[in-house]
């Protein structure tokens, strides 16, 4: 089934409590800090009905012809992975920038559910059903998918019962009807979506199996006795003629506060298992790791293209030294680029009947794409010069007295007139060096788990044994040694 914008929008007013900069909102389909995302949102869901992009966001399902939406559907070959590439390329370019929780990002920690249905059985049988279930839902019913790990944890020397308990999710009774939860999440996109995959994040629980803080469950947003606690919004901070991308592309992070919320019993996934949350923390990024890495690469595509016009337009690219910088943007690109693609083209089957993205390659593309966008922002940055942080407003240029001044000392030739010139500036500004920019630059570092997490992914990925054996074999080393790694051969 595929939805329309304008389902979407009424689904997200359902009376839920949400308030930013102080003040409570009343529909958050239409509030300036919201709406350009929800409408962003609206528009991904239109263009599977819009004859111009139909085809490359849906697919028609084998068994009842329905069609679904691509970016939703449990990827089992490579055509499916170069749909899904496809559909978020046409989605970015649509909407002319980079928006990342707007589902087919956070869809994959679903798919990793499938994989796991055989561990969380032999754990607890009990939820096999309702993993089925929303399984099948949130791959079909085509819900506003987000993901919710993260507590606010207080201090992280003690143990949640040795601090209020809140700081941590957890269950605080059990009703007839599900389970009643207590604490917080931090969820990017919470207070405009439908449903959120809430588990427990990257946690110790030492020799613990039971724990009430091991819960995993499919959160409906429009529950009572959620609280969204926004932070300050971009939008509308500005005009949007200097901020051009936070006026339209901010996903507004949120506290979800839950106050003994009722979650009920068929959309508990895994309760009080501390196996079933550590294998699940584990196998979580397995796909959704390839559409946020995706983000990078059109991250840096718009920072080549703002560094190069910059460059371009003041005459310095026949530099060298300019054109050496260029090289290290594009084999930031390239390198995000060849991740990806290896990872597809070495694709592996999963152990739900899945075909997931190369680990290993998929994994050390993250890392790449995350741990060096700092430095590639830095060199677009300075490729784009000092001007990008000192220009005037467009308020300037338009004002009687200074727009004569500003009309002289921002046009360049021909081709490059001032409006032009301030235009890319205000754009390079935003991507790189705004409020914004720095916000964007600490969600690519953040969102999909902190840094020592994404290599941990690595190290547990990647196959050790091969460089083992080379140098066992090239440094003569006796059999022997092989038993320091518990194998024989
Ligand atoms: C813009 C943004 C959007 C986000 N969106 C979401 C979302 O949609 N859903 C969601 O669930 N979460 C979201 N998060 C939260 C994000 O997942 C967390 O910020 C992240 O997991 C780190 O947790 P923390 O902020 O509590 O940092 P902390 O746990 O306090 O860690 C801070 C730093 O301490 C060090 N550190 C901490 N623990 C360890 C350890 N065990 N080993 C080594 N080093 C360690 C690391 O350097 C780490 O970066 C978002 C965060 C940001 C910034």
């Amino acid at each position: 089934m595929i939805r329309t914008g304008e389902q979407y929008r009424e689904s997200v007013r359902d009376g839920r409590r949400i308030w930013i900069n102080g003040e409570e909102v009343a529909d958050v389909t239409v509030h300036p800090a919201f709406k350009p995302l929800v409408d962003i949102r609206a528009r991904i869901y239109d263009m599977a009905h819009d004859p111009a992009t139909a085809a490359v966001m849906t697919y028609a399902d084998p068994d009842t012809g329905e069609l679904n939406a691509v970016q939703q559907k449990p990827p089992t070959s490579r055509a499916d992975w170069e749909a899904k590439r496809a559909a978020t390329d046409a989605v970015l370019t649509d909407v002319g920038g980079v928006v990342t929780r707007v589902g087919d990002e956070t869809i994959g920690e679903v798919w990793s559910l499938i994989d796991g249905q055989d561990v969380l059985d032999a754990i607890n049988p009990a939820f096999s059903e309702n993993v089925k279930r929303h399984i099948e839902r949130a791959c079909f019913e085509d819900p506003f998918h987000v993901s919710a790990n993260t507590d606010p944890k207080g201090d992280r020397s003690k143990r949640p019962q040795d601090q209020d308990p809140d700081m941590l999710l957890h269950v605080v009774r059990e009703t007839d009807r599900g389970i009643v939860v207590r604490g917080a999440k931090y969820e990017t996109a919470a207070a405009y979506s439908n449903q959120a995959f809430t588990k427990p994040t990257i946690a110790n629980w030492g020799d613990s199996e039971l724990s009430d803080y091991a819960l995993g469950f499919m959160l409906d947003m429009g529950a009572p006795g959620l609280r969204y606690i926004c932070r300050t919004g971009f939008a509308g901070r500005a005009p949007a003629e200097d901020y051009p991308l936070a006026n339209r592309f901010d996903e507004v992070d949120t506290l979800v506060v839950f106050d003994d919320v009722e979650i009920p019993w068929e959309n508990v996934l895994f309760y009080r298992n501390t196996e079933a949350a550590t294998f699940i923390r584990a196998t979580l990024h397995r796909y959704s790791a390839y559409a946020f890495t995706q983000r990078n690469l059109r991250l840096a595509d718009l920072m080549i293209g703002a560094a190069l016009w910059n460059v371009k337009q003041t005459g310095l690219e026949r530099q060298q030294a300019v054109q050496e910088k260029l090289a290290a943007l594009a084999c930031y690109r390239e390198g995000i680029n060849a991740h990806l693609t290896a990872a597809i083209a070495h694709a592996e089957p999963s152990p739900g009947g899945l075909l997931m993205p190369n680990q290993s390659l998929l994994y050390s593309g993250r890392v790449l794409a995350c741990s060096q966008l700092h430095e590639m922002m830095h060199i677009a940055r300075e490729l784009c010069g000092g001007q990008i942080c000192i220009t005037p407003d467009k308020a300037s240029f338009e004002h009687p007295e200074t727009a004569p001044w500003l009309e002289k000392f921002y046009s360049i030739n021909e081709h490059w007139v001032a409006e032009d010139r301030r235009k890319l500036l205000a754009y390079a500004r935003d991507l790189l060096n705004s409020d914004y920019a720095g916000h964007r630059l600490t969600f690519q570092l953040f969102a999909q788990s902190p840094p020592f997490a994404h290599l941990s992914a690595v190290y547990r990925s990647f196959d050790w044994d091969g460089p083992l054996d080379l140098v066992k074999d090239a440094a003569g080393l006796s059999d022997r040694v092989l038993g320091s790694l518990g194998r024989t051969k």
